[in-house]
């Protein structure tokens, strides 16, 4: 069986989800086992939940409430549209909008909006996107049953982007995933949700919904993994900045890997990880036209194409330099500045050194006020905004020696402020200004695919 996990566009109203209704129903007229189906919030729906809890706790209720309304009447034309009369389905919508309400004037009182309520808030938009498929599937002849993802995906207490445990999960899965499939019924599961063993709800972070359908593929042995998005598969580049991508049609996990985790915002990073584990294939399809061959990450990729498969970008991040005459000749010093940034819990992307100097950039600026400050003990830190990485991904690069010469020729009128080449030698990563991203990245994709 296979598991199918449908993005935000890819249920945003009736016509998108008219569409996800062909395509479950195809892969059920297909297999024997029906398949499992993971779904995200209805596209915008998340941001707009965050907002509400953020705009209560700053005291704008009134907006925060207005953005509650029109949730509600979204999904009530979702659920008219596609399963007209179903009562428990209309029941179901209105009492989690009313819970809703009645948070949302708790923050206001509050002031105040803990990790823990914003995983509460977020996790309504694929508790409420779910209910709306399987009831829509239902009633279009392909028999669904919902699933809450709270009794399906357990994870640690890490609110806001929590660590699913994969063996609690697996008997979890067992006992409400497997049940449905025996009885002949596709589950219907909203992803990026989950629960502490205790029953607080949690979020996997940002895009998790594609981690979640791997974790039901992972956690139930599916044969193929397929993430349903709103682009033809993994592209060459990033489609909003590059012009005249094409898709790639076989990648290897670890290139899928990289390019995930280097910013292709089609893959969330963590997906691979289940996906490697059990030696499951994913597949990257286009929603909009369910024919295409999409692109297909496997354990070996491919061994014939160009060296670099793929490009990827980040952009808004900061890079930080630590200068200290005491670090030539000397040991212990990378160490001292790796427990700074680990002391804050602040992920480290990129570092290259230099005899009296190491630089790295980070994303995540909510504690560099005081890395900078700690840092300032071990050296001289000067620190720029703005940045962006760009970086060539492929597993043939390591044959192609000369590709890193080429990438850096290509770039020549573009300032860089650091390159790197990571041991695998899967990738070549430059940082530069984000103001001169577009055209790098324009003149690198030219040069390497056109
Ligand atoms: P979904 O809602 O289906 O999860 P996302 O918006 O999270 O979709 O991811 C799909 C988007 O990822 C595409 O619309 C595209 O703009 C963006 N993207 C960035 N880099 C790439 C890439 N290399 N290949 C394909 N899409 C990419
Ligand atoms: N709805 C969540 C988000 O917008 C998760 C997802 O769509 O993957 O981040
Ligand atoms: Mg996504």
């Amino acid at each position: 069986m296979v598991v199918q996990k449908f993005g935000g566009t890819s249920v945003a109203d009736p016509a998108a989800i008219q569409r996800l209704i062909e395509i479950v129903g195809a892969a059920r007229a297909r297999d024997r086992r029906p398949p499992a189906v993971v779904v995200s919030a209805m596209s915008g729906v998340t941001d707009m939940l965050l907002a509400a809890a953020t705009g209560a706790a700053a005291g704008h209720v009134q907006e925060a409430l207005a953005g509650v309304t029109q949730i509600r009447a979204r999904h009530l034309e979702a659920a008219q549209a596609l399963a007209p009369g179903e009562a428990p389905l209309l029941d179901a919508i209105a009492d989690q909008c009313d819970q809703l309400v009645s948070i949302v004037q708790a923050l206001a009182v509050l002031r105040d909006v803990s990790p823990r309520t914003l995983d509460a808030v977020a996790a309504i938009g694929e508790l409420l996107s779910s209910r709306v498929v399987a009831a829509a599937l239902t009633h279009a002849g392909v028999a669904a049953e919902w699933i809450d993802a709270r009794s399906a995906i357990v994870t640690d207490a890490t609110h806001t982007c929590a660590v699913p445990r994969m063996a609690e999960t697996r008997a979890a899965l067992q006992r409400s995933v497997v049940p449905a499939l025996d009885r002949g019924r596709v589950p219907v599961i909203g992803g990026f949700v989950g629960a502490t063993a205790d029953g607080h709800t949690t979020t996997l972070g940002r895009g998790g919904s594609d981690y979640s359908g791997a974790l039901v593929g992972a956690g139930i042995g599916a044969r193929e993994i397929q993430i349903w998005t709103d682009v033809d598969g993994m592209l060459t580049a990033d489609p909003r900045v590059v012009t005249g991508t094409r898709v790639v049609p076989v990648l290897s996990f670890a290139e899928a890997a990289e390019l995930a985790y280097f910013g292709a915002k089609v893959l969330h990073p963590s997906t691979i990880l289940p996906a490697v584990e059990e030696g499951i294939p994913v597949r990257i399809l286009n929603s909009h036209k369910p024919d295409g061959e999409g692109t297909r990450i496997t354990a070996d990729g491919t061994a014939d194409g160009t060296p670099v498969t793929a490009l990827a970008c980040k952009r808004d991040l900061t890079v930080i330099d630590v200068t200290s005459s005491r670090m030539l000749m000397a040991y212990g010093f990378l160490r001292q500045v790796f427990e700074v940034f680990e002391r804050h819990r602040t992920a480290v992307d990129v570092v290259t050194t230099s005899e009296v100097s190491v630089s790295v950039t980070v994303d995540d600026r909510r504690q560099l006020a005081s890395i900078i400050s700690a840092l300032g003990a071990l050296g001289t830190v000067a620190v720029e905004h703005d940045m962006a990485l760009l970086c060539a991904v492929g597993d043939r690069l390591p044959r192609e020696p000369g590709t890193s010469a080429r990438v850096v020729a290509i770039l020549e009128e573009v300032p860089l402020r650091m390159i790197s080449q990571a041991a695998s030698r899967r990738n070549i990563t430059v940082i530069l200004r984000q103001d001169d991203l577009p055209r790098a990245m324009g003149r690198l994709h030219e040069e390497l695919f056109g």
